[in-house]
């Protein structure tokens, strides 16, 4: 069937995995895929698609391309132009120039480390490493990634040429106790997950110049308080929310 430039169809697409991830909260998810390696997330595929069948011959990639949903963006409205984060706020450029998740369509992609793919029951699992996706969100599609076309050797990278500079991260000493028996508890690197993203920096741009300010983000059913002192950043105390 061909389309006239008149008639614009819509589409309905099926959630075929829901994410579960570290990540509870918007606030602290690293900008970009592969950033935080230490965070690891499980897509569970939905019925009818929990069939290990559908992914037959997938372990044989490294990374996949994950398409999914931004459904915590659903109520409000796009903008043509937006200020990235990467021009620290200053400058507004159209939305199709950047990752930002209130789109036209509310449509993320991400590239990340596969991990085990396995079965439980009639669940199917897969192992993500490096994903920046929110814990519950919905997967539409999965394929695999393809480095002899999907990375672009000499690509221009117009206005965030670099990753970001790195921050330099310290842990008080009740922080460290707390991280240390979390860990002992879950078996979950706490420390090197919140290293590493408190390294991106993940405080919007109206705040980088609140020295000193206290801050949250919530990893699981914990949160986690640090301050920005101006050369580090100190985590001050692990919470856990009841
Ligand atoms: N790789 C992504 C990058 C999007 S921006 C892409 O281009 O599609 C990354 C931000 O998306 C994260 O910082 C996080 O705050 C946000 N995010 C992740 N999952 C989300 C979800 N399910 N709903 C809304 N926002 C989400």
């Amino acid at each position: 069937m061909r389309f006239s430039l008149t008639f614009h169809p819509s589409y309905t697409f099926n959630t075929i995995g829901i994410i579960h991830s570290c990540y509870t909260q918007k606030f602290g998810i690293p900008r970009q895929p592969g950033l935080v390696n230490e965070a690891t997330s499980t897509l569970e595929l939905v019925a009818p698609f929990n069939r290990l069948d559908t992914l037959e011959g997938l372990d044989q990639f490294s990374h996949i391309w994950i398409q999914f949903i931004f459904h915590e963006c659903l109520k409000e409205n796009w903008k043509a132009k937006i200020r990235p984060p990467r021009l620290g706020g200053q400058s507004k450029v159209g939305i199709f120039s950047t990752r930002a998740t209130y789109r036209p369509n509310p449509i993320g992609l991400s590239a990340v480390k596969l991990g085990r793919i396995y079965q439980e029951g009639k669940k199917v699992f897969i192992e993500l490493h490096g994903g920046d996706l929110l814990d519950g969100t919905p997967v539409i599609d999965i394929k695999p990634y393809l480095p002899y076309s999907d990375s672009i050797t000499n690509a221009k990278n117009g206005f965030a040429p670099k990753p970001s500079q790195k921050r330099k991260v310290t842990f008080s000493p009740l922080a460290t106790t707390q991280c240390q028996d979390y860990q002992n508890k879950t078996n979950r690197n706490i420390s090197q997950l919140i290293s590493e993203i408190l390294s991106q920096d993940p405080r919007p741009s109206y705040l980088h110049n609140k020295k000193g300010k206290e801050h949250g983000f919530q990893l699981w059913d914990i949160n986690i308080r640090w301050q920005a002192n101006p050369t580090y950043f100190e985590v001050l105390k692990l919470e856990t929310i009841s």
